[in-house]
């Protein structure tokens, strides 16, 4: 990853990369990991349960869907989490 050309949620200016917060107009920067992990997170739970769906009856089949609902919705909401702060970073 390139983490040597960072900018600033607000003002666009470039900051260094281990900045949480910006040296021009002060704002405070997310930090894209968190998103990263949740969509990581929710990928994961989402193949395993797929797998457990799949493979497995009874009890561990409802727990294998209940992954999949959950996984898809960590990885739906961190990706949504993910375009709106750049669609908020346009609009300004
Ligand atoms: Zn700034």
């Amino acid at each position: 990853m390139s983490n040597d050309r960072v900018r600033c949620v607000d003002c666009h200016e470039p900051i260094p990369s281990d900045a949480r917060v910006c040296p021009h107009c002060e704002a405070v920067q997310p930090s894209p990991l968190v998103d990263v992990a949740v969509v990581v997170a929710g990928v994961f739970a989402f193949a395993f349960g797929l797998l457990l769906a799949m493979l497995t009856i009874g009890t561990s089949r409802l727990l294998g869907f209940l992954l999949l609902v959950v996984g898809f919705g960590l990885g739906v909401g961190g990706y949504t989490r993910h375009v709106d702060r750049q669609a908020g970073r346009r609009a300004r």
